[in-house]
This record gives structure tokens, C-alpha cells and sequence, in this order.
């Protein structure tokens, strides 16, 4: 595919990471799934932008996930979705094993403000803070019961969160091609590289991002589907998913946009930030070179 912004040939290189895993009932997860229970990765993204650097866009688990749920009603959270991570889990240690210092990471882009994208944040002391006002909206005031039921744990955002954020600028809006079933995408960087596009109801304010690589663009598309057998297939999660969703309707738009994307650009590559299949093609090596 390309886009109306695509023009300035501005590449960037992805590298999709696993930050450690949770465990769902498949049946939650997909609609005719069985009842094993299965791993539900963290995926998150390093992109690698010729004039900013690296960039996250989320950041998985990290042990922080851990003390900020040792405690009721936070501890809840914990009990419905058991983690399953090590150290060399985090995006900070991954980061580093691919020489690059997490104080050199300048911006992280967040697709929501659930804690399995949110809890690597504090690792990184330099970096601005990029996502939609109304997804921050949607968490900044809750606490207590009222965060967990949004899969939100304030102590995850470091202290001065606010100061360096940089919410996306609107008015800012990328061409997109005129059958691309998502209509609002944001340009973040002003040369067509990474498109922020909206795919909400999963959670408020969410975003993916269109990538411009080497190879042509991804679609990292965060939870709007959370995996390719649920787009190639059309089969969403079960209702009872629905309780964490800040919209089922918006949500259920989002995910039969998706399909349409994968339907009328099969070969772009869409990347649910819990996809098991992606992260067994990690675990073989074929997360590098995009
Ligand atoms: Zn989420």
C-alpha cells in the first residue's frame, strides 16, 4: 500500500518485541476458542527513525507490573490475568542487548494506557511521552477499584508523566488512501513515516500506528484484534471481553475494520500486540530486518 504522505520515502526499521506474557482461556480470547488456556503475549515495538532515533510504541511488563500489584484492589489484576515474565523480559534489558542505552530512547509512543503497554515507561528517564489526549483522559484520574476495572495502575507512569508528555497534535492528519476503512490517522513526525491511526473501543484514545519500513508498512494495530486468526478468520473475542472494552460497538467497528484492511491490503503486515503467532516467529528469529 502506500499513502498521500508516503512521498518523502522516509523509512523506518521495526523490530516487534515480546515483553512477557499473561494466560487467557482461549474461549475469552476468540470467538469458538476451546478451553485451554493459552499465552497471550506482551508484543511491543522498537522503531528505529533515521533523524529520532529509537522509538517504543508500548513497552510490555516489567517487575514494576509486580509491586504495583502486591496490594488489593490492585492485586485483582494480578488474580484475573496471571504474568509470566523474567527480568530479560524487559524492554530496557532488550534494548540494551541490542546496544542501545534506555536513556538514549527519546519517544515512546503509547497505544493505550492498559498496564501490559504502560508498565515499562519508568525505565526510560529521557523519553516524551506520545498518545491521544483521550486515552490519557480515560485513566489520569482513577485510583483504587475504578483503575483496575479500567486495566489501569497509576504507579506505572513515572511522577513527572504529565511534563513530559506530548499529546498527539490533531490537527496534524495524514492522507490515507481513500479505501483504507480507518479514516482519522495523525502523522506524527511531519514526513509520513509513522501514521497514528485511530482504532478505538477496545479502550478510549486507543491508536496503531502505520509504519513506513525498507520493505513497505506494517500495522501495528495494538488491541483493536488480538490475533491474525481473529482477522483472517472474523472470529472476535467473547462477550465477556467486553467488560474491559470502553466500547463494544466502537470496538466491533474497529476489529471489522481490520478485517477489511487485511481483506483489501493482503499484504501488509498487521501486527496485534497479542498475537501468539507473531511471537512464535520471534522466538524463531523473524522479528529483524522490516
Ligand atoms: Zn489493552
Amino acid at each position: 500500500m502506500s499513502t498521500g504522505t508516503s512521498s518523502s520515502k522516509v523509512h523506518t526499521r521495526c523490530t516487534v518485541l515480546s515483553g512477557g506474557y499473561c494466560t487467557h482461556k482461549e474461549w475469552v480470547t476468540i470467538q469458538g476458542g476451546s478451553s485451554r488456556t493459552v499465552p497471550f503475549p506482551a508484543l511491543f515495538a522498537l522503531i528505529e527513525h533515521p533523524r529520532f532515533g529509537p522509538v517504543l510504541f508500548d513497552t510490555g511488563y516489567t517487575e514494576r507490573f509486580f509491586q504495583e500489584t502486591v496490594r488489593l484492589p490492585y492485586s485483582l489484576y494480578r488474580r484475573m490475568t496471571p504474568v509470566y515474565y523474567t527480568p530479560q523480559d524487559s524492554a530496557a534489558y532488550q534494548l540494551r542487548q541490542r546496544g542501545i542505552e534506555p536513556e538514549d530512547v527519546r519517544i515512546i509512543i503509547l497505544s493505550h494506557f492498559h498496564a501490559d503497554h504502560i508498565a515499562g515507561v519508568r525505565d526510560f528517564p529521557n523519553a516524551a511521552f506520545v498518545y491521544l489526549q483521550e486515552a490519557y483522559d480515560a485513566v489520569r484520574f482513577r485510583s483504587g477499584w475504578s483503575a483496575v476495572l479500567a486495566g489501569y495502575l497509576p504507579g506505572l507512569l513515572p511522577d513527572d508523566f504529565e511534563t513530559r508528555s506530548r499529546p498527539i497534535d490533531e490537527s496534524r492528519l495524514a492522507e490515507l488512501p481513500p479505501d483504507f476503512p480507518f479514516r482519522r490517522g495523525m502523522d506524527l513526525f511531519g514526513d509520513g513515516s509513522v501514521i497514528a491511526v485511530d482504532v478505538p473501543g477496545h479502550a478510549a484514545g486507543q491508536i496503531g500506528i502505520l509504519l513506513s519500513t525498507g520493505s513497505g508498512y506494517i500495522f501495528l494495530c495494538a488491541d483493536a484484534v488480538w490475533s491474525s486468526r481473529a482477522f483472517r478468520e472474523r472470529r472476535p473475542p467473547h462477550w465477556l471481553a467486553g467488560i474491559i472494552m470502553s466500547s463494544r460497538s466502537e470496538y466491533m467497528k474497529s476489529f471489522d475494520n481490520i478485517v477489511q484492511v487485511h481483506k483489501r491490503y493482503p499484504e501488509l503486515q498487521i501486527i496485534p500486540s497479542h498475537c501468539s503467532e507473531v511471537w512464535g516467529s520471534l522466538a524463531q528469529g523473524g522479528d529483524d530486518g522490516t
